[in-house]
């Protein structure tokens, strides 16, 4: 049977994860969570430091969240760590601290959907959930050929009856993790190694050699493109930070204060923004330096990012009162979006 041979190539091919030499459902559940929309290389350290910082559940619940959202520092979506914690939380209020073993209980943890919760099933408790992720969506669609998209509601119930089906009576914590690596190594987006695949000859998409057809996917979503000035503003050893809000990217990190614009600006128009002039009004000041960042691009926008130097006497740090005073030891406290981290880290 075509998942025989899946699991055949996997036990001949799979790579040594630190998360497949384990079924504690916790650490399953922390490398899954890392895995989305971030390669399995970068997840691996960020794995080790977060499961040595919190080798249990509960030393995770009882955590502050910046300590929490700084180990999570470079990885992105912030939203996922924060959700980590509360669901982290609520196992210890509502599970006794014990990870639940069902399906559906899995499911109402927070930041856990569907595919989640049927790898931490199949994993950790081998129940018979077929996780379906972008992996298995496209070695499935070019298997059989289904030119229904995958992100579509429709496209999602076929996707995942497929799997179920060709998931059939094979061991779940094997055959996910199989299917999940031969998409990852050998049906991969970009030229699959079809010469040397065993399911050549019952592959639609390889008969067809129409192998870049699939997955179909809906036209993806407009991009914006937003203008940042970051304005680092410091006097001798210190400098001011402000704390993000819950409305928008980068929810509640710390950042330098920020003039946003609709467009590019130079120099010369930063410094006419009413915004600028609200910022530095009755302040003495000297621009050092105006650095422009490649584009930082996150999943719906590009973020055109500068950042200005501004001098100003120490004296002027107290007038900015909607502001906090930071100095360079203690910077390493305060959880800060990437590009801020890498500019600083560039000082
Ligand atoms: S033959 Fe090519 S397209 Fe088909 S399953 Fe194998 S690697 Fe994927």
């Amino acid at each position: 049977m075509l998942n025989r041979e899946i699991i055949n190539w996997y036990e001949l091919n799979k790579r040594d994860l630190p998360w497949r030499n384990t079924t504690d459902p916790y650490k399953i559940w922390i490398s899954e969570i890392m895995l989305q929309q971030t390669q399995v290389v970068t997840v691996v350290d960020y794995y080790y430091r977060f499961i040595n910082r919190f080798p249990t559940i509960q030393d995770l619940a009882f955590a502050d969240e910046n300590v929490v959202l700084n180990l999570w520092q470079g990885l992105g979506y912030y939203s996922r760590a924060r959700n980590l914690h509360q669901a982290a939380k609520s196992v210890v209020e509502n599970y006794n601290g014990v990870f639940p073993d069902s399906f559906d209980e899995i499911l109402k943890l927070k930041g856990i959907g569907v595919y989640t919760a049927s790898a931490i099933a199949a994993f950790a408790f081998h129940l018979p959930y077929a996780a379906v992720d972008g992996n298995v969506n496209r070695v499935l669609s070019r298997l059989y050929g289904v030119s229904e998209s995958t992100n579509s509601p429709q496209g999602k119930r076929l996707f995942q009856s497929l799997a179920d089906e060709l998931m059939s009576d094979a061991a779940p914590h094997i055959y996910n993790q199989a299917i999940i690596e031969f998409g990852a190594l050998q049906c991969t987006a970009k030229n699959p190694a079809c010469d040397v695949c065993p399911l050549q000859s019952q592959c639609f998409a390889f008969i067809n050699k129409q192998q870049d057809a699939f997955p179909v996917k809906k036209k993806k979503v407009k991009i914006t493109d937003r203008y940042f000035y970051y304005l680092f503003i410091y006097s001798d050893d210190h400098f001011l930070l402000q704390q993000r809000d819950d409305r928008d990217i980068w929810r509640k990190l710390f950042e330098f204060p920020l003039i946003e614009a609709s467009n590019k600006l130079d120099l010369v128009d930063l410094i006419k923004t009413k915004e600028w002039l609200s910022v530095f009004k009755d302040i003495k000041l000297e621009i050092t330096e105006h650095i422009s960042r490649k584009v930082h691009k996150l999943s719906h926008q590009n973020l055109h990012i500068d950042f200005v130097h501004v001098k100003v006497e120490s004296c002027d740090l107290n007038k900015f009162d909607s502001l906090f005073l930071v100095d360079k030891e203690s910077v390493v406290d305060y959880p800060m979006p990437r590009p801020i981290e890498i500019h600083l880290a560039s000082l």
